[in-house]
């Protein structure tokens, strides 16, 4: 069929059949298609959804569009886990080693950080020296011997997703739940993974805004992992604040260190022994999510997840000296300002608008070809709940290398003052504040787990 029929049909609410699915992904994949009709296909697809037969279809074919890394010859179990993106998200950092310490391999391949929610290749890059671009043999060998690798998303893997996240991304189709469910899919199927964890975000600052959002899409990404074989679990998580106390790809690495070493903000530490506990359910180690989160506390209490993160960067060709002395090892900021807030409760924080001040000072980039200096970022004493008192610690730290006068320090300041919402004192006292570490045990960001 012509791909003019093939929109028609999908215009008009038909399903398409499996070759005509899979016709499309390698019309996409070769470039033969031009722009146009693969846009115009998008939003069809935008408006009339795919059906379950055809998403899994869709979502094979642009698996397939690329390499499929084989890791069949090792034999622990591979199960990775996937966030959705949220402010402050540095969880992999901490759970890849510690999954991998308590005997499930973690092959994990990551994206950069594009506006306001960072990514985990820019954290690890702060690091000196650290390398993410190997090739998929070093990949498949390092897996093997430390159980884990971090490495970014080469041309090969999934190369239909490529076109069709940049077409969906000027065309207005970004916010299809099949198109989101199939790119991240496609990639996460192309590592060669036995199972997934997702993480999926919900709220300020996240890609789902509302819980039933999240459900749906989550409902899409298990049915996708069902047809091919690979189990996925769940987890529908809480942005209403950024995770933990730093936004920032050198300070994240800092507070990933704090974790690995059993400590950091309550919140941070919650989530990895949640998310990593649901992994060695999958991998086949723990009975049960309990058992795995017991697991994965232990692996970070007793330095073994540590030890795996150390030997990790020093195979991908970092300064392992920054699991001990962080402070001496990572970048340093020029200037640090000191921001308060006025006196009052913390009723609401608007973690997008301070992801954006982050990437204002430097830790982000707006379009993919910024540089990012990875000392720029914000430490935020400011949690959810808290009473601000006149005379107290200031709440956020910036952390940048910009001149007294850039229009971004200012511009930065304002978004950060206009992130906090303050009620007055003695207003009713909210929910425990997330990432506080007197909070301890109470203040989870765990909303539901679909198994
Ligand atoms: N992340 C992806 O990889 N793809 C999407 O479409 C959205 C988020």
């Amino acid at each position: 069929m012509l791909a003019v029929q093939l929109i028609r049909k999908k215009r008009d609410g038909g399903a398409l059949d499996d070759a005509e699915l899979r016709g499309f992904i390698a019309g996409v994949t070769d470039g033969s298609l031009p722009d146009y009709q693969v846009a115009a296909m998008l939003m069809a697809i935008f408006f009339r959804g795919l059906d379950d037969r055809e998403l899994a279809t869709w979502a094979d074919a642009m698996t397939r569009s690329g390499d499929v890394i084989d890791l069949s010859r090792i034999a622990r179990a591979k199960v990775d886990k996937h966030s959705t993106g949220g402010v402050g998200d540095k969880i992999s950092i901490p759970l890849a080693p510690a999954v991998a310490a308590c005997g499930v391999a973690v092959p994990m391949v990551s994206g950069r950080g594009l506006g306001h929610t960072g990514g985990t290749l820019d954290k690890l890059t702060a690091i000196p020296g650290f390398r993410v671009d190997l090739s998929v043999e070093q990949f498949t060998r390092q897996v093997d011997e430390l159980g884990v690798c971090l490495i970014g998303q080469t041309a090969r893997i999934a190369p239909a997703d490529r076109r069709l996240y940049a077409l969906r991304d000027v065309t207005g189709t970004i916010e299809s739940l099949p198109l989101i469910a199939s790119s991240i899919m496609s990639k996460k199927l192309a590592e060669g993974i036995d199972g997934l964890v997702l993480d999926c975000k919900v709220g300020s600052g996240a890609f789902m805004k509302t819980i039933e959002r999240a459900r749906e899409l989550c409902g899409l990404i298990r049915a996708i992992g069902q047809r091919a074989g690979v189990r996925v679990t769940c987890a529908i998580t809480d942005m209403a604040a950024p995770i933990g106390r730093t936004i920032g790809n050198a300070l994240e690495i800092r507070e990933s260190i704090e974790i690995l070493r059993g400590g950091g903000p309550v919140d941070t530490r919650e989530l990895t022994h949640v998310l990593g506990g649901e992994m060695l359910v999958l991998g086949g180690v723990a009975r049960d999510p309990a058992d795995g989160r017991a697991r994965i506390e232990r692996a970070l209490a007793d330095g073994s997840a540590l030890e795996v993160f150390r030997k990790v960067v020093a195979a991908q060709g970092g300064d392992p000296r920054v699991c001990d002395s962080p402070g001496s090892v990572l970048p340093r900021p020029r200037q640090r300002d000191e921001l308060t807030l006025p006196p009052g409760r913390i009723a609401a924080i608007d973690s997008e608008a301070l992801g954006i001040a982050a990437l204002l000072l430097g830790a982000g980039r707006r379009t993919t070809d910024d540089t990012i200096d990875p000392a720029a970022g914000l430490i935020v004493d400011g949690y959810l709940g808290e009473l601000v008192e006149p005379g107290g610690p200031p709440q956020v730290i910036l952390c940048h290398g910009l001149a007294p006068g850039d229009a971004r320090l200012a511009e930065a300041r304002a978004l950060i003052e206009r992130a906090f919402t303050l009620e007055p004192p003695g207003a009713p006292s909210h929910p425990p504040p997330h990432g506080s570490p007197a909070a301890a045990g109470s203040g989870s960001r765990i909303l539901e787990i679909l198994r």
